[in-house]
């Protein structure tokens, strides 16, 4: 008996892996067709100014609308893009769609209007120039420098080789602004956050999670907010769900919060809805 079930559970996992295996294969297909198909759309989040409301900034968030198995978050895709290398002309697509809607938003809403995008450590070691085409194309529209910032995570600190650096640096010298995104989460070294001039400290929600008065996380978020001014970093809190969470990272200085207390991230006919006053 005991044999047997062993060997069921063996043939039950081998199906499962092999479903799994295909899942993946008919996915990666799938996202070779997604960009020609046109199936991306770019969702817009506000980042909310604590202290004053105000709302001149928002974090372009991708989503799949796949043919058949609708909405795909990119959680569920982005790591296959990654694997397959398509996250470079993915994420070039976003850059642009992302800086073609900047410019909509600068005539819009406001002229210093800024939209942050999330860059993959793969699109930094894939294509070690294509911060040039990106700063070339700001310069060619006539778009300020500050007007795409690039969110970038610790995990591309830890390993930054000569390349990664210039590219960074590159950046810096350009005034694109750069965003440490899920800050806490990883093991980068506080140094690098001076080396390359960061701009902002994105702190991650586990940490906000959990946030009360007297609590540890309280502690550590307010020891991010004070380090970070110290090195002239401003700091986006993420996740913020409830008004208390707004007001504690108000309390600590923090200087501007994301979440769905503000709300969700919205496709950009709604987006620009919920700027109009
Ligand atoms: P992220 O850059 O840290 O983005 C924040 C995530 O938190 C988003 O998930 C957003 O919808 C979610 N979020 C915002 N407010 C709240 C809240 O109050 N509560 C909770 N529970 N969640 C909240 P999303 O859109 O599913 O994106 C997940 C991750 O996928 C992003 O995390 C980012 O790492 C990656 N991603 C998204 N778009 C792109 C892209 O264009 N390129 C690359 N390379 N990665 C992307
Ligand atoms: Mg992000
Ligand atoms: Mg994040
Ligand atoms: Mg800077």
């Amino acid at each position: 008996v005991a044999k047997n079930n062993g060997r069921n559970r063996y043939s039950y996992f081998t199906a499962s892996m092999q479903a799994h295996a295909q899942n993946r294969m008919r996915l990666s297909n799938d996202l070779h067709l997604a960009l020609p198909g046109q199936q991306f759309e770019l969702y817009y989040q506000p980042i909310v100014e604590l202290a004053t409301g105000q709302v001149h900034k928002a974090e372009a968030l991708l989503r799949w609308q796949h043919p058949t198995r609708g909405m795909i978050p990119p959680d569920n895709f982005i790591p296959l893009a990654e694997e397959t290398g398509l996250i470079v002309d993915i994420g070039n697509w976003v850059f642009y769609e992302a800086a073609r809607q900047v410019k909509r938003l600068q005539s819009l809403h406001h002229a210093s209007f800024q939209i942050s995008i999330n860059k993959s450590p793969v699109q930094f070691h894939n294509e070690t120039h294509g911060h040039e085409a990106w700063i070339s194309f700001l310069l060619m529209n006539d778009l300020p420098r500050q007007s795409i910032v690039v969110e970038i995570t610790e995990g591309l600190l830890m390993h930054t080789d000569e390349s990664i650096s210039a590219q960074l640096l590159g950046f810096r010298d350009a005034g694109v602004q750069v965003a440490l995104d899920d800050f806490g989460t990883g093991y980068s070294s506080l140094s690098y956050l001076k080396k390359f001039d960061i701009d902002y400290l994105k702190i991650d929600r586990i940490f906000v999670r959990n946030l009360s008065r007297n609590s540890s996380d309280m502690a550590l978020c307010e020891a991010i907010v004070m380090m970070a001014h110290k090195l002239d970093i401003k700091v986006i809190a993420e996740g913020i769900e409830t008004e208390e969470q707004r007001e504690l990272l108000q309390q600590i200085g923090c200087d501007f919060g994301q979440g769905y207390l503000f709300s969700p991230p919205l496709p950009a006919p709604a987006f620009e809805a919920y700027l109009r006053p």
